[in-house]
């Protein structure tokens, strides 16, 4: 049998209900044997976090500590420069080998942004994409994207064998959840409370995160 392995990355700042129904849902709908979560160090898209690299670390860990099908993978935080996606799908290729099927998971935001990633036509040539649809969405594509799309998507998710270069849209349960919104309620001084994991809204709480 062939390893079916996701891939969620992200900042993390801090994960939530979105993610985590999100990875749930992916990993049911394309049969993953493993998802792994890996929150990036320096993002080169954005700006600094809020919280520091071994705090969103540990809120993955906490998020994520009831469910053994959903592993953080802390790859991103040992390397000692920005996170390059591209990089950690060939790390990833070297652990697993030519024949895993790999699949990039990542939002639509993320996805209409993806010109301006490093080495971004490279990431097929590693692994399938499985884009989320986001509620808020409101990105247009750019044309790049829309060719990209017409050549490459697949409109089943049980059609995703190829052990990459396939495109997947998968509509899932549509949570309006950000990180951002998160961060915003914190340092309004209302409660995030329900949007992202209780053990997260715990550390959060402790540490004195997001505050003005
Ligand atoms: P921020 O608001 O700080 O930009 P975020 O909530 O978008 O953060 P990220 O850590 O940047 O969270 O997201 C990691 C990945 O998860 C991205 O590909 C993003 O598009 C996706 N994602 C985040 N929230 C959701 C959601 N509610 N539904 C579907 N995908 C999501």
């Amino acid at each position: 049998m062939t390893l079916r392995v996701g891939v969620l990355g992200g900042t993390f700042d801090p994960i939530h209900f979105g993610h985590l129904r999100s990875a749930v849902e992916v990993r049911e709908c394309l049969a993953l044997d493993e998802l792994r979560l890996i929150p990036n160090a320096t993002p080169p898209h954005r700006d600094i976090p809020g919280a520091s690299a071994p705090q969103r670390l540990e809120m993955v860990r906490l998020a994520t500590a009831s469910d053994d099908n959903l592993l953080v993978d802390d790859c991103e935080l040992r390397r000692d420069r920005p996170s390059y996606t591209v990089e950690t799908l060939e790390s990833l290729r070297t652990e697993l080998g030519d024949n895993a099927t790999l699949f990039l998971i990542v939002g639509w935001d993320a996805f209409s942004g993806l010109p301006g990633w490093h080495r971004w036509e490279d990431l097929l040539q590693l692994a399938s994409l499985v884009v989320l649809q986001r509620p808020e969405q409101d990105q247009e594509l750019p044309e790049v994207l829309k060719d990209l799309l017409a050549a490459r998507s697949v409109g089943d998710p049980s059609a995703m064998q190829a052990a990459h270069g396939e495109i997947l849209c998968l509509a899932q349960t549509p949570l309006a959840i950000s990180a951002t919104h998160i961060r915003s309620l914190i340092q309004a001084g209302r409660s995030p409370r329900f949007l992202l994991p209780d053990s997260v809204l715990g550390y959060i709480e402790t540490n004195g995160l997001y505050r003005p």
